[in-house]
């Protein structure tokens, strides 16, 4: 398995040149994914949430890949994050939910947006695991529209008191925190951004969705916050910024999904290049029928595509990360994560419907390698923005502001 993901890595070494240190956070990656297959399998095999997945990210100091050293983390640029996730995605969609909350959407969201003073405050403790983010923007009535949002805050003293429920989180129950996203009851005021302690009182996980087709070693929780009180140095960004927040933290995570889903391929590939040369069938290994090398053709072509907007994306991240006031860059880092996630997710689902097809009967079992893939990078086609907002989104980003579908 190890061969395809190390061919990742040495080239863009090659191309752009890994520090020493993001290297060596790789091999502990690539340690740790090793290790979390077996676990991974067996609790999908359950039908279970996966508590390994955080516990081996801790023990490869992997919980703090993008957070930057002055603070505790790796380090690793969006790049080396993303060879870090396509690692990872090898096991599956289960890790990269888990590992792409926490780390894209929560960690670099505080990174991001946060004073000295928040960061100072949470982000040594997310890069040792102490503190896991959850990220709360859908709600029952609010999901490709976040601005029907119903979440809604009124200032309390020195605080804040929060009110509403958020629906289909991950990591909902395990979190230690949650960045958020409520409304002023007044009318026509625009959300805010808060960082929740899920130990408040009024914080309740009303249900874990146990009934999912899939993606069952990754938590995904409904959630309640019944006149929480978050005080106001737990306000992320300024006041009313609350979708520039919760936005830009899309982007890294729709890389990072992406990034994923890489891995994804890598894995269908590698399973089906075994079954395919092992299985013999009117004579032959089934490799050797040209039907079978089509699917394997369109895997690999769906890989390398999907590898050069997924890298694209991340080194045009990388760009705005060193000129934060670059707009025009930052729309362009926009419109390739969302390019990124687009193609990669339906190629990881169509990818793994093919492997699906090498393996025949086997493979509509839910004991073969490939039906995990094929369950659960559906959900990658859904969450952080489904199919049709991506092709809106990116539609208006050629067409100009003026052709944008829902304003
Ligand atoms: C397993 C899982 C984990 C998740 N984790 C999180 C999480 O951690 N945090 C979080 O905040 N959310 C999370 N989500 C929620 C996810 O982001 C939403 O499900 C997603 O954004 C879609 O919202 P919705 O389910 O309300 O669908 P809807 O918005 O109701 O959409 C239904 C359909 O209508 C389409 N549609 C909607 N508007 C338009 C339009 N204008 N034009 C064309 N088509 C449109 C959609 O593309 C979709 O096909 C998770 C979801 C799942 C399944």
């Amino acid at each position: 398995m190890e061969p395809l993901f190390q061919s990742s890595v040495d080239e863009v070494d090659r191309l752009v040149g890994l520090k020493k240190e993001e290297l060596s956070m790789l091999e502990d990656a690539d340690a740790a994914a090793g290790e979390l297959l077996v676990s991974e399998f067996e609790k999908y095999v359950e039908r279970k949430f996966n508590p390994e997945a955080s516990e081996v990210l801790k023990r490869h100091d992997l919980m703090g890949v993008p957070i930057d050293v002055k603070y505790g983390g790796r380090g690793a640029r969006q790049l080396a994050e993303s060879l870090f996730l396509e690692r990872m995605g090898q096991t599956g969609m289960g890790v990269i939910t888990f590992a792409d909350v926490h780390l894209c959407l929560g960690s670099l969201g505080v990174q991001d947006w946060g004073t000295e003073e928040q960061k100072g405050r949470y982000l040594p403790k997310a890069a040792k695991g102490e503190v896991v983010f959850a990220y709360g923007l859908t709600e029952p009535e609010a999901g490709s529209d976040p601005s029907s949002m119903k979440t809604s805050y009124v200032k309390d003293g020195g605080g804040y008191r929060l009110k509403g429920s958020k629906y289909l989180i991950s990591n909902g129950s395990i979190a230690t925190h949650m960045l958020t996203f409520a409304r002023p009851e007044a009318e026509g005021k625009k959300p805010t951004a808060f960082i929740v302690d899920t130990k408040s009182d009024g914080f309740s996980v009303d249900m874990r969705l146990e009934e999912k087709i899939g993606l069952f070693t990754s938590d995904t929780s409904m959630l309640t916050l019944d006149d929480v009180y978050v005080p106001r140095e737990d306000v992320l960004g300024e006041e009313g910024k609350g979708f520039s927040v919760a936005y830009s933290s899309l982007l890294n995570g729709r890389i990072g999904i992406g990034s994923g889903c890489l891995g994804v391929m890598e894995d269908c590939l590698n399973q089906v290049k075994e079954r395919a040369t092992s299985r013999v069938q009117h004579g032959k290994q089934i490799a050797k029928h040209q039907l079978i090398q089509k699917h394997v053709a369109y895997i690999e072509s769906s890989l390398e595509a999907s590898r050069w907007l997924v890298y694209r994306a991340a080194m045009k991240k990388d760009e705005c990360d060193r000129d934060r006031k670059d707009l025009r860059l930052r729309a362009d880092a926009d419109r390739l994560s969302a390019v990124a996630k687009y193609v990669s997710s339906r190629s990881a689902f169509e990818s793994a419907d093919r492997a699906v097809q090498c393996f025949g009967g086997f493979g509509y079992s839910i004991m073969s390698p490939v039906a995990k893939h094929f369950l659960d990078s559906r959900v990658a086609r859904i969450y952080e923005g489904t199919d049709e907002i991506m092709e809106l989104k990116i539609a208006s980003s050629v067409l100009g502001q003026e052709f944008e579908a829902y304003k």
